[in-house]
């Protein structure tokens, strides 16, 4: 540190000058120097060009990424935000989809038993074979409960990428 306490004269007093502001230390030691760089490059001409020159750089570099970086932070934040909604609504689907299948699954669990009965109870007043109002009961009231539930799943699969209506099959 006690070397960059000043400038010598000569060819190291330029080197010194030019590491400095290589360093981007020029107007640090300038401002603490004010003996010694600053006036090194008041009366030389070379060392003066060498530090317009470096400015010129570094000023570019700066601005370029600058410029670069507000439009990219400005896409980023655009593109979360729409991430965001985007999971948003994937998610508000999915709710929907699910109270759906709930509302589907407690309607069903509510009231199957009571229409078994029902089938049950015109199989028995009518005397049919119980595979009769078995199957009666099967087409007349599953199937639809099924369907419903196909249909609710796939409009769910539509909308969350998986696949159950495959496997259910129809
Ligand atoms: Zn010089």
């Amino acid at each position: 540190m006690t070397r960059d306490s000043g400038l010598g004269s000569g060819k190291d007093a330029h080197e010194q000058a030019r590491g400095w502001i290589a360093l981007g230390r020029a107007k640090e030691v300038g401002e603490s120097q004010p003996n010694g760089l600053q006036a090194h490059l008041a009366e030389c001409a070379e060392c003066r060009d060498y530090a317009e020159a470096a400015e010129r750089v570094v000023s570019a570099l700066r601005s370029v990424p600058l410029a670069a970086d507000s439009r990219l932070v400005r896409t980023t934040q655009m593109r979360v935000r729409a991430r965001a909604q985007q999971l948003q609504q994937r998610q508000q689907r999915l709710i929907f989809v699910a109270a759906s299948c709930a509302l589907v699954a407690v309607s069903a669990a509510l009231t199957t038993p009571l229409i078994w009965q029902g089938f049950e109870y015109l199989g028995l007043r009518t005397q049919l074979p119980s595979l009769v109002w078995q199957v009666g009961f099967v087409l007349f009231w599953i199937a639809p409960t099924v369907a419903a539930s196909l249909l609710f799943l796939g409009h769910g699969t539509h909308l969350s990428g998986s696949s159950n209506g495959s496997a259910l099959g129809e």
